[in-house]
């Protein structure tokens, strides 16, 4: 099996799970009882707080573990804005963003502008500025996207955030380990944080909150997680988490970029075909292709026959028939975007299977566009 899914999730790596498997045993106790196992699991739940706070330049007070990054990103949209409040944010971000404000503009009135992204589908910086007026709360711009891989200059936007007194929130859910992060110099109030996309288990993220941000909690019933988010912590998953990240190493970013490179150097030499997204703003191990006149989900199909693993799109949508909400912010044709492929890499591919991919969808869109 070639798996090329690594942006809808990721497989949990040894370390990680045996790290977690401590937690599943002996070390059940709940992080809030006054006894020797109960304190045990606060500790292990500290110290991945730690581990996570030093990664971004933050105070372990300011990391709160959640279920992921779609609790987290509804946390902050629901917890941050009420009535007349205004967000702004953009039409590329993650729907667990796109929703959460769509239901807040309907049921509480929160005024929401939705910025459009430039052909490589980096946020349109000018039109950014525009919308920096005083009434606005908060503004939400995704680190790196998880369709197309664009990266945006969240430094940047933090900057003209913070002159202008208003919140900045950033998701980065796919960037987190691959990219810089310094929550101190990129002038980040509010971000998510996930752990199933970097070898941690599934239902489990954090949300980092600046010190002084007020924000209320989606769910009633307890004062874990400082208050913001009530529920007996998954410590077996904290702790997932936490391994996740300290296993992470710079050499392995090296290793995918150079197999991305590889993957869109010979996908490009299939006639008709456009790499989506920035070529150097770009995520180290996501490639987005379109192939003109394919139907990507054939490809996808076609592929899976072959015990290789990619998508169309985001894993959420991948049962609709309509483009994606990302490629069709890029402005595709029908005839480009229906034909979109998304290879997403992990420490685990090797150029062999890279080799052999190329080969497979060279193949399959040559075969596919004969019909
Ligand atoms: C995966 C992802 C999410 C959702 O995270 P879950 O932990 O699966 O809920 C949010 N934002 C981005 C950019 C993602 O890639």
């Amino acid at each position: 099996m070639i798996y090329l899914d690594n942006a809808a999730t990721t497989k949990v790596s040894e370390e990680v799970k045996a790290k977690m498997s401590d937690y599943l045993s002996d070390g059940y106790g709940n992080p809030s009882s006054n006894h020797k196992l109960g304190r045990e699991s606060e500790k292990a739940i500290n110290k991945s707080r730690k581990i996570i706070a030093e990664e971004i330049n933050a105070d372990s007070e300011e990391i709160v573990f959640t279920s992921g990054g779609t609790e987290s990103n509804n946390t902050v949209i629901k917890g941050l804005l009420g009535k007349n409040d205004k967000v702004v944010t953009t039409v590329v971000e993650h729907k667990s963003i796109l929703e959460a404000c769509d239901k807040v503009e309907k049921k509480q009135g929160v005024r929401v502008k939705k910025l459009s992204v430039n052909d490589d589908g980096s946020v349109n910086i000018s039109e950014l500025k525009e919308c920096l007026s005083s009434d606005v709360k908060l503004v939400s711009v995704i680190h790196g996207n998880n369709e197309i891989g664009t990266v945006n200059d969240i430094k940047r936007i933090g900057k003209l955030c913070s002159e202008n007194n208003i919140l900045f929130h950033t998701d980065v859910s796919q960037s987190f380990l691959k990219e810089d992060i310094d929550v101190e110099e990129m002038n980040i109030d509010l971000m998510t944080l996930n752990s199933h996309k970097i070898h941690g288990p599934k239902g489990v993220g954090a949300l980092y909150l600046s010190e002084g941000v007020s924000i209320e909690s989606l769910l009633d019933g307890g004062s874990h997680e400082f208050g913001v988010r009530a529920g007996t912590p998954s410590v077996h998953n904290i702790v997932g988490f936490g391994e996740a990240v300290k296993q992470w190493s710079e050499e392995n970013n090296e290793k995918m970029k150079d197999l991305r490179d590889k993957l869109i150097e010979g996908l490009l030499d299939i006639s008709d075909t456009i790499l989506n997204g920035s070529e150097e703003n770009r995520l180290c191990n996501n490639v987005n292709v379109s192939f003109k006149d394919v139907n990507g989900d054939d490809l996808v199909k076609h592929l899976g026959k072959e015990d290789i693993m990619v998508s169309t799109g985001s894993a959420c949508e991948e049962n609709k028939i309509e483009l994606s909400h990302v490629i069709e912010a890029l402005g595709l044709s029908e005839d480009w975007g229906r034909g979109t492929l998304r290879l997403t890499l992990s420490k685990y591919n090797s150029e062999e299977e890279i080799q052999i991919v190329i080969d497979k969808i060279k193949k399959t869109v040559k075969s596919l566009r004969k019909i």
